[in-house]
């Protein structure tokens, strides 16, 4: 926080500093431009000019980041109060750390564990012998129940104890082991999770999309349950994606992720594989969670804003519990073959005027053929990467003083004709009519479209006289 609070203080010192050379380079042009009419060198304007430009220029940038330095701070501020609060707590309840947490695994970072993993854990085994006492008088009331298999065979089971796990052993072991998940009554349903009533069943592998969207979504709980012995920071969202899923942390303001933690990142993950966690439901009255959650503000804020129903369910595995609807696979051993690919910040559900998250981005296989195999397809993706393919053909390049703006070269620029001439033709074919409108507007209306209020710090923008403008940041010509 003192560091931080520094950089603040000599930023705000900075920029006020340069306001006001700002504001007295601006005077002496307005004496220089009064000098002119009786005569006196343009030149002499000419050097002014550009410096206070570079000025002005630096001076919206310090802003920027006066302003985010500020927001760090205003976390930092917060997260230092609630550690505080959380230490006061502690005194008096001093239970030993060991006991409560079970899993023990030896290559760590953080030691002690974070605390509120402990707290979270007993309040979740008291919430969990409430539950499996429910659940044994609800298997003791047990009645026959019809399950449906996808080749409209029909076999029998017991409600609220046979699980699909169960009947897909029945049917082979093989299909019971590659089992991802089921679907029942067409939803996706965790496979030990027991049968409620007559209904169908399919079992689910790798293959099928949906399961894969459950493997990865399971692996990204290993990573979650691996940042938070890690870094100790507050878990955000955990989704699968096209490649794999991700797993967003609030951390300490100061601190950042760097890609040379993966390694030890994947050794905890590995462990955790090794242990074959089960995942474990529980359905918990929202008002319970928020007390369960009250560590982190972001698991509380999805309670409120996203949660519609009186309760909603978390997930165990091993100490890592975490609010998710689920499904899940059966357990943490499930996931053969894992890997950290890429990480980077990203802002809390993607906005710029929220808290500031890392993420770390992973990917998992059912055999490590298949990591192999998706590792061997990255590489040749790179090299059919347009910027690299692009300098191979002399098509174009990429120079710092522009960055991310493309020089095209004769053969580039013809293909880049080509193309437009092509579109151009296509216009006309289909009874459009062309326009041509300004790439820079004054940010009057970047206010009015809501761009400014949303987009503002990335877009570019740049002080014209007494005004801000900004290039446009979407392809949109600008009338309507
Ligand atoms: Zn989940």
């Amino acid at each position: 926080i003192g560091g931080h609070l520094k950089m603040a203080e000599c930023l705000a010192a900075r920029l006020a500093a340069q306001e006001e050379q700002i504001l007295l380079l601006t005077r002496e042009i307005s004496t220089l431009r009064d000098g002119l009419g009786q005569g006196l060198d343009a030149a002499g304007l000419a050097v002014v000019s550009p410096e206070l430009e570079n000025l002005r220029t630096e001076n919206e940038k310090l802003r920027y980041r006066l302003l985010h330095l500020r927001r760090g701070l205003q976390a930092e501020l917060e997260l230092e109060e609630a550690r505080g609060k959380r230490q006061q707590g502690a005194k008096c309840d001093k239970a030993p750390q060991k006991n409560t947490s079970k899993p023990q695994q030896t290559n760590n970072r953080l030691n002690p564990w974070p605390e509120y993993i402990a707290e979270r854990l007993s309040l979740y085994e008291e919430l969990k012998r409430e539950s499996d006492a429910l659940q044994s008088k609800k298997a003791a009331d047990s009645k026959p129940i019809t399950v449906e298999l996808p080749d409209g065979r029909k076999v029998e089971g017991k409600a609220w104890l046979t699980t699909p796990y169960q009947l897909a052993c029945n049917i082979s072991q093989g299909l019971a082991d590659n089992a991802v998940i089921s679907r029942v009554n067409g939803e996706l349903w965790d496979l030990d999770r027991p049968l409620e009533q007559d209904c169908s069943l399919e079992i689910l592998r790798f293959d099928n999309e949906d399961a894969q969207a459950v493997y990865w979504h399971s692996s990204a709980h290993i990573l979650g349950e691996a940042m938070e012995r890690f870094y100790g920071g507050c878990l955000c969202y955990g989704p699968p994606i096209e490649n794999g899923f991700y797993y967003d942390m609030f951390l300490d303001g100061q601190k950042g992720v760097s890609s040379m933690e993966f390694g030890d990142l994947e050794a905890l993950c590995k462990a955790v594989v090794k242990e074959k966690q089960p995942f474990e439901r529980l359905e918990v009255s929202k008002e319970t969670l928020l007390k369960m959650f009250k560590y982190n503000k972001f698991k509380c804020r999805i309670l409120n804003e996203k949660v519609t129903t009186p309760t909603t369910t978390v997930y165990r595995c091993g100490p890592l519990i975490d609010l998710c609807r689920g499904p899940h696979v059966r357990h943490t051993g499930k996931i053969k073959a894992m890997k950290i690919y890429k990480n980077s910040s990203t802002y809390w559900e993607g906005r710029s005027d929220m808290e500031t998250l890392q993420r770390l981005y992973g990917i998992s296989f059912p055999d490590s053929k298949m990591l192999k195999e998706w590792e061997r397809f990255q590489e040749e993706a790179k090299n059919r990467d347009h910027r690299k393919i692009g300098k191979d053909q002399e098509l174009f390049f990429f120079h710092d003083l522009s960055p991310g703006s493309c020089f095209f070269m004769p053969r580039g620029a013809y293909i880049y004709n080509t193309l437009t001439e092509f579109i151009r033709d296509e216009y006309w074919r289909r009874g459009f009519q062309e326009v041509a409108s300004p790439n820079i507007y004054n940010s009057k209306l970047w206010e009015t479209s809501g761009h400014w209020q949303h987009y503002s710090e990335n877009m570019f923008s740049f002080p014209v006289e007494d005004d801000i403008f900004a290039l446009k940041p979407m392809n949109c010509p600008g009338h309507w």
